[in-house]
């Protein structure tokens, strides 16, 4: 009875590895463009090709499933301490876990939406009033090369005093002193800083007030290039 089962069998793992490994292929090559481009390419590729996006959040995702802990929740923890009241901006929301588990109201920020929850812009240009928001959010989501740009843009919808976090990958931080120091020209003061996990850091700012004008070399980071696995 059906002598071909096993070998057909064989084919279709075959078939699955050889379809992970080109998936994992277009994964790591839009996670480069990402971080090579600015955000406004990141906008023209994906309004171009949505089924790109939604290829690498697939990527993504089994990347940080590696992981021994996912940054967003740390986000939630920081935001479940403090007053519901506030209101977030969260820039690069992906599939919005953090608007789904905080009762604060958030608003969700991407390219394509993962949700109907998500506006889509381009995070260097969000619709949002001035000093609008109490809490801006960047978790795994400073992709673009002109992040001056985009945290100027948070900048620009944070009240005056309000806050900034950022949860990015710990090897993209060439110098962490330089970066902190560029933060203070676009007008964010260092509240605290967790560097002790080797997966990603959590930082979090205060807006003292608007960016200084001219250019925060400083403000640099290494683009997150996945291995090959
Ligand atoms: N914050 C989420 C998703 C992180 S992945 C989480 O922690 O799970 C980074 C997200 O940033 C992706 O969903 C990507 O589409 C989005 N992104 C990248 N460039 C962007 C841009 N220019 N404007 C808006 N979103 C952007």
């Amino acid at each position: 009875e059906a002598p071909s089962e096993p070998r057909s069998g064989r084919s279709a793992a075959l078939r699955a590895r050889m379809e992970e490994r080109l998936l994992g292929a277009r994964f790591r090559y839009l996670n480069q463009q990402l971080y090579t481009g600015t955000s406004r390419d990141a906008a023209r590729l994906f309004r171009a090709d949505p089924a790109a996006f939604h290829l690498y959040h697939r990527g993504f995702e089994r990347q940080v499933r590696r992981w021994p802990e996912r940054p967003v929740q740390r986000i939630v923890r920081y935001l479940r301490r403090r007053p519901a009241s506030l209101v977030v901006a969260d820039f690069g929301c992906g599939d919005c876990t953090l608007a789904a588990s905080v009762k604060n109201r958030v608003h969700c920020f991407d390219l394509v939406p993962l949700s109907p929850r998500v506006t889509v812009c381009d995070m260097a240009k969000v619709p949002l009033a001035a000093e609008s928001v109490d809490v801006a959010v960047f978790c795994l989501a400073l992709m673009g090369t002109n992040l001056q740009e985009i945290l100027g843009e948070a900048n620009r919808v944070l009240k005056l005093g309000g806050t900034l976090l950022v949860a990015e990958v710990a090897s993209r931080f060439e110098d962490i002193r330089a970066f902190l120091k560029a933060m203070t020209q676009l007008g964010f003061k260092t509240v605290s800083k967790d560097l002790s996990s080797s997966y990603f850091y959590v930082l979090e700012f205060a807006k003292t007030g608007p960016a200084r004008p001219g250019a925060a070399p400083g403000l640099r980071l290494r683009p997150c290039l996945y291995k090959r696995r």
